[in-house]
């Protein structure tokens, strides 16, 4: 069986990391979390007064390496898992990813990661979850999924969980944030957050993770194909 690759798109606070994950998990596939890329990017970037040149943020982006072990993310050998969670991490990351060479840095990472793995033969493909990556990474990806939910929604599951880690916060200004991310995501020149024509869409408003996770299996026909 040839490697399979299978793009899962989406905005922000959708879930789509948990649903990519579960999904890789089940059919022995690499799970790649592009944002988390975005992410390392920024929090080097902060680290150094978030420079707003396109040569720098090039070199930052190729002198930077990413790697994923165990859940676990590192940046240039530092574990910062935890660290690039914030929110501080998470609006840099969304003005670093409006930059050229950003973007162009890291689809090459991306791409390369993919090549690595396919040629190891450790995994029976790769899943990678982001904004961009059935669009611009990886058009030729074997199924494209694009996971949606209304603002409304994402914020009320954002609260929720924040809640249940008694963690303070306040709805308004978690669906604001949000909305701010999406305009963002969605309104860049380069490789803005849509989905890719031949995507099949999948709102997760009404469903469970579980029932995310079938609809994907089913969709792409993927019980036959990894059965
Ligand atoms: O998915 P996550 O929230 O971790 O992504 C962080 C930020 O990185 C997003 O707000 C988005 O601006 C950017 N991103 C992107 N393209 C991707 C993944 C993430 O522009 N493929």
């Amino acid at each position: 069986m040839s490697f399979i690759i299978i793009a899962i798109d989406g905005p922000t606070g959708v879930g789509k990391s948990t649903i990519a994950r579960q999904l890789a998990e089940k059919i022995s596939c690499l799970y790649v979390d592009t944002g988390a890329m975005f992410r390392c990017l920024a929090w080097r970037w902060g680290q150094q007064g978030c420079p707003e040149s396109d040569e720098l943020l090039r070199e930052l982006g190729e002198q930077t390496r990413i790697f994923f072990d165990n859940g676990k993310v590192f940046c240039n050998e530092i574990d910062v898992t935890e660290e690039i969670r914030s929110e501080y991490i998470s609006s840099l990351a969304s003005r670093i990813s409006l930059f050229p060479a950003i973007r162009v840095v890291l689809k090459k990472q991306q791409r390369a990661l993919v090549k690595e793995v396919r040629e190891s033969g450790t995994y029976k493909g790769a899943v990678l979850e982001g904004r961009d990556i059935g669009t611009v990474v990886f058009p030729e990806a074997d199924y494209k999924f694009y996971v949606d939910a209304s603002p409304e929604i994402r914020a009320e599951r954002r609260f929720l969980q924040l809640q249940e880690r008694n963690v303070e916060a306040d709805f308004q200004e978690i669906l604001s944030a949000l909305n701010e991310r999406d305009h963002q995501d969605e309104n860049r020149d380069l490789a803005p957050l849509r989905a890719a024509e031949d995507a099949v869409i999948i709102d997760t408003g009404n469903l469970s993770r579980e029932q995310v996770l079938r609809h994907l299996l089913e969709n792409a026909g993927m019980e036959e194909v990894f059965a």
